[in-house]
Formats: structure tokens, sequence, C-alpha cells
């Protein structure tokens, strides 16, 4: 639709300037956002199927408006990414995300790995390495603690230059997940050989796991071939008991999803766990 659109500027210009300004504006307010501090991050849990264990939280960014307005991130990566500003944005991301990490071990909550979005931008503009190690240290976190997911794309992108940055990563002792697979074309013993250690079934296989015959399909034979790599598997979209059920039925090592609980402030985390032992 993009591409589309860009085409016809040159016949309309009053579409284009509109266009254009819009992400001029929108470039304009997440810059702001930035020296302002007006991003959040939300976090997700994700449990163990096996034991119902709370063992880890994916961090979402939000803007939060002056107005207390949310922005969803739907709503700003893609611009983020165009200008660059994905750069400093995800570095402040892995900082804030590493030090809550550490602020949930001081409070005595149970060891949680913390999960953060890379954008393939984050891999070609910036020194990933770099921030990485900095977020670590400065949190005084376990890398371990640490989990960073990437997209396919990330892979397809520019491979060579990919795979080293991938496996400087991973020495550092930080633990890498496929983000939203089934959804692109890389195999698994592909993969494998990048010394990914799990992956994230895409929330559109499992929403309707429990009504779509083949939907359930896809996502046994993910698990299964996951398993038989010695890969952990996570499924996102976790909407209904059913879904857990089957997920945990067909032996997928973790869940996220609305059915546990929806991405929540970092302060609201102790108390949803209470409740959650407590159910
Ligand atoms: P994602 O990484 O695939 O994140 C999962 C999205 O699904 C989140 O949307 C989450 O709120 C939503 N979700 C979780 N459980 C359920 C469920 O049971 N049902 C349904 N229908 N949805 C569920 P969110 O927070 O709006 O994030 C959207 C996307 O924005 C993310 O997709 C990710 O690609 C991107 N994103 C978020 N935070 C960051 C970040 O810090 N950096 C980068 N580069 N991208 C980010
Ligand atoms: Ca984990
Ligand atoms: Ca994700
Ligand atoms: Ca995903």
């Amino acid at each position: 639709a993009k591409a589309a659109g860009r085409d016809t500027w040159r016949f309309y210009t009053p579409a284009m300037n509109e266009q254009a300004l819009e992400q001029l504006q929108l470039r304009t307010l997440l810059r702001r956002a930035l020296e302002q501090r007006q991003f959040v991050l939300y976090y997700q849990p994700q449990i163990d199927l096996a034991s119902g264990a709370l063992v880890g939280v994916e961090a979402l960014v939000r803007l939060q408006r002056e107005d207390g307005a949310i922005m969803a991130p739907g709503q700003f990566i893609a611009a983020a990414e165009d200008s660059g500003l994905i750069v400093p944005l995800g570095e402040w991301v892995l900082r804030e995300a590493c030090a809550q990490a550490m602020r949930w071990q001081q409070q005595g909550l149970p060891a949680l790995t913390v999960a953060v979005n890379l954008s393939a931008v984050q891999f070609r503009r910036g020194d990933l390495l770099h921030s990485v190690t900095q977020a670590l240290t400065d949190a005084g976190l376990a890398p371990q603690r640490l989990e960073l997911e990437l997209t396919e794309s990330i892979l397809i992108d520019d491979a060579e230059q990919m795979i080293d940055q991938l496996r400087r990563l991973k020495a550092l002792g930080v633990c890498l997940s496929i983000d939203d697979f089934g959804t692109g074309y890389s195999s698994l013993a592909y993969l494998k050989r990048l010394a990914v250690d799990k992956l994230k079934i895409d929330q559109s296989f499992v929403r309707d796991i429990a009504g779509d015959p083949d939907d359930a399909a896809i996502v046994r034979a993910i698990i299964s071939m996951a398993r038989s790599l010695k890969l952990q598997v996570i499924a996102e979209g976790v909407e209904t008991a059913d879904a857990a059920t089957l997920l945990r039925m067909h032996q997928c090592h973790e869940a996220q999803g609305w059915h546990f609980a929806r991405p929540m402030p970092a302060q609201d985390l102790p108390g949803w766990l209470e409740q959650y032992q407590g159910r």
C-alpha cells in the first residue's frame, strides 16, 4: 500500500504533502518523547506450562503522552525505524528492561528473564553488542536473565554481518529467541546453526488453536521439530484456557497471552503475581 501511495504522489501533490507532514509530525513527536522521557515499558508474563510458574516477562514499549493517553508501538515503531530513532529508543528499552529486572530481583521476586524486542535497524545502524553489554553492566544483571527477540527478517537482511553479530551477542551469555516464528522462511536447521535458543510461535497460529485443526497441526509440528532440535518453544497469543491446555498437552514449554495476563506497568507485576499464585 505504501509503494502504491508513493507512485501516486507524483500525480497528486496534496496527498504527498499531507502524508509527508504526518510523517514529520510523528518524528518530531518521537524525538521529543525521547528527550522528555515519555516512553514507558509494559511487561507481559511468560508462564512455564508444566509447572504453571512465572518464568519471564516480555518488555513492550508504549508512549505515554502528556494528556495521559497511551500510544501502542504499532503506531510508532515503523516511523522510529524509518527515522533511525529506533537506535536510541532501543538502547533506552534495553537499559530500562535490565534495570527493572534487577529491581524485581532485589524485591525478592522469583528469578525472571526479561525479553526485549530488537529491530533489524539496530543491527544495521547501532552498536548492539556495546548497548547490550552496557545495559547489563550498568544494571548489574546476569546475561542469562536477558533474552533478545529477533524476527526472521533480521537474518535475511545481510546474513554474514548478522550472523557475526548474533555470535558475539550469544557469547555474552544472553538468550536468543525468534519472534513471530512460522511467518518467515528460515529453516529450523538454519536457526539451530545460528545458536538460537528459543522459538516464539506466532500468535496467528496460536489464537484459534482450539478451534482450527489446521492451526493446531502447524503448532504441533513446530513444537515437535523444535523439541527434537533441543530448542525451547513459547506460544504467544494464548487467549483461552483451552488453548493453554492444548499447548501443555503438546508439550510446549512456555506460554504468553491474555489468558494469563495482559502487558502491565512494572509496578503491577508483584500484585499480579500474588493473585496468580493464590488462585
Ligand atoms: P510482538 O513482539 O509480537 O508482541 C506481541 C504483541 O501481542 C504485543 O502487542 C502484545 O501486547 C500483544 N499480545 C500479547 N498477548 C496477546 C493475546 O493474547 N492476544 C492478542 N490479540 N494480542 C496479544 P504490542 O505491545 O502492541 O506490540 C506490538 C509490536 O510492537 C510487538 O509485537 C513488537 O513487534 C513491537 N514492539 C513492542 N515493543 C518494542 C520494542 O521495545 N522495540 C521494538 N523494536 N519493537 C517493539
Ligand atoms: Ca524465559
Ligand atoms: Ca516480541
Ligand atoms: Ca510476536
